[in-house]
């Protein structure tokens, strides 16, 4: 058998290459598509405000029939009132792949340089249509309007149309419009879920959504409370490999390899940098750019090995604060009873993280065989892939870590956990960001975290329980009421026994304030 030398070889442009697996970045279908398509431009919008300290205000809206005999395709605008993007960077933004401003160490809802342009591509391969962005910038006087497609063969972004004009008002911010082919009826719950999800950990932001029917839905602002903006962070050495420390090296200015540690990492001072050269014995003197690859190497490896650095810093990080956790679950789901807590920062391979929980027990939320989970990564709901995602793991009722008879619950119960990750690097399994791996250090925070929250859960069920237990108590001699009001006011030669009886009921009621008793002053009494 002769092997044929006819072979072709050549590269793939990016573009080209999402373009053939669409699914890794979740353009796998029209219902995904659709889901996906919203939720990378409503991260982009949120991104674009609270990063910035600016409250978002987002408006979403979804159109059918935007297309003559083609009902399959549909409109999708997004709306912020963020930053804006600067006009040069427009067309690379949105129509070619893999340029990002979030390529940079700080915690973002992006971090892929994907999302906006995975949307543009998959509706301009599904419609032929191109996508348009109007964007002004904070301090800018124009407002600028792009109409763009990608150019797949060449990853880059061609402009059908451009314009500009003067701005009447200070609004800054940025709309996307874009078509694509999409399964609405069937995305629609994913949809509104994935918004209601977003509102809870975002409570002060205001979003509108209208959807193809013209269902407008509005989750108000509850709070001004803002989470602090990340900041960019250097590197920490314990998480750098060879590429990283080559790219440091190229985009550095220093010019001595003493120099080159201290500046480009946290966590490294002049002693420690004294004694990491003397462990590889090089010229503390050498300019960085005449590194070997052998000396890059054995530093990799000394930093790597080195157990005394500080740990990495957190204060970068943009965690939600165990108010605005408590606020957006009372918000949204109503629930009797709400706990949070934010853990300190622990560490994974080099990345600082931080993990939040917050626990919804009862009122609105309906009894289930299991807790409903709320996941979110970086301010981002994920909503596919639960049961592979390190939490579920942790919580799973039959045969999670945590027993959750120890906390008092007994299934069927209606209880609700979230459970907040963030990080400048998630352990995402995927690019479509949809669950986190269970990296060890990562599942034991989750763990601890949702202990500290249902500590607090068991705490007031077994208050309440006691409560109701003595209310109960109470109810069987408030009956007597009347009878000892009457037998009182004959020794009293009080006149009005209805006034000692309301005297009494008061008094028991006053104790009960958080147990209904239902049918007081009736002769039929019962404890709720
Ligand atoms: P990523 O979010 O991972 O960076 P995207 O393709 O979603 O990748 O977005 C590319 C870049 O476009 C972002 O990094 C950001 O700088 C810019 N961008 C996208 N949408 C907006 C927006 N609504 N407001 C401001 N900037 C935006
Ligand atoms: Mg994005």
């Amino acid at each position: 058998m002769s092997i044929s030398s006819g072979e072709k070889f050549r590269s793939l442009s990016a573009a080209e290459f999402f373009y053939r697996n669409k699914e890794i970045a979740g353009f796998s279908n029209p219902v995904r598509a659709i889901y996906q398509a919203v939720r990378e431009l409503v991260e982009n919008a949120l991104d674009a405000a609270d990063s910035h300290g600016i409250l978002p205000v987002i408006k979403v809206s979804i159109d059918s029939d935007v297309v003559p005999e083609r009902p399959d395709i549909y409109l999708i605008s997004v709306e912020d009132n963020g930053i804006g993007i600067p006009p040069d960077n427009i067309p690379q933004a949105f129509a070619q792949l893999l340029y990002s401003s979030k390529y940079v160490l700080r915690q973002t809802r992006g971090m892929f340089g994907l999302g906006a342009k995975m949307a543009v591509l998959y509706g301009q391969l599904t419609t032929g249509k191109p996508v348009e962005v109007i964007s002004s910038t904070i301090n800018s006087s124009r407002i600028y309007i792009f109409r763009l497609s990608i150019d797949v063969k060449e990853n880059r972004p061609v402009i059908l149309y451009k314009a500009s004009l003067r701005k009447e008002s200070d609004w800054h911010g940025t709309i996307v419009k874009l078509f694509l082919e999409g399964d609405w009826n069937r995305a629609k719950p994913k949809i509104y879920e994935y918004l209601k999800r977003t509102a809870i950990i975002a409570p002060y932001a205001s979003i509108v959504f209208k959807d193809p029917s013209n269902n407008i839905v509005y989750f108000e602002r509850s709070t001004t409370l803002m989470p602090k903006p990340p900041r960019e962070v250097k590197p920490h050495p314990q998480g750098v490999d060879m590429e990283l420390f080559k790219m440091l090296i190229q985009s550095s200015t220093t010019k001595t390899l003493k120099e080159f540690l201290v500046k480009e990492f946290q966590g490294i001072g002049e002693v420690t940098a004294n004694s990491i050269i003397n462990t590889v014995k090089l010229d503390p003197l050498k300019d960085p750019r005449n590194l070997t690859a052998e000396d890059i190497e054995l530093l990799v490896k000394t930093l790597k090995a080195y157990d005394n650095f500080k740990p990495p810093r957190a204060d970068h990080l943009s965690y939600l604060g165990e108010e605005i956790i408590k606020t957006g679950l009372k918000s949204i789901l109503k629930p009797e009873f709400v706990a949070a807590k934010t853990r300190r920062p622990r560490v994974y391979e080099g990345h600082a993280f931080i993990v939040e929980a917050g626990i919804a027990y009862g009122g609105d939320i309906p009894p289930a065989e299991e807790p409903i989970l709320l996941r979110f990564a970086n301010k981002i709901p994920l909503l596919y892939d639960e049961s592979s995602d390190v939490t579920w793991k942790v919580i799973e009722p039959k045969s999670g870590t945590i027993k959750w008879d120890i906390y008092e619950i007994k299934w069927p119960s209606p209880l609700v956990v979230l459970v907040h990750i963030c990080s400048t690097k998630v352990p995402y399994k995927g690019v479509g960001k949809e669950s986190i791996a269970d990296v060890p250090e990562v599942e034991k925070e989750v763990e601890n975290c949702i202990r500290d929250v249902a500590r607090e859960l068991k705490a007031y069920i077994v208050r309440r329980r006691k409560e109701f237990e003595e209310a109960e108590k109470a109810v069987s001699i408030v009956k007597y009421i009347p009878d000892i009001a009457s037998s009182l006011a004959k020794i009293t030669n009080e006149s009005s026994h209805e006034s000692i009886a309301n005297m009494l009921m008061d008094l028991v009621l006053k104790k009960f304030k958080n147990v209904k008793i239902k049918g007081v002053g009736d002769v039929v009494l019962s404890v709720e």
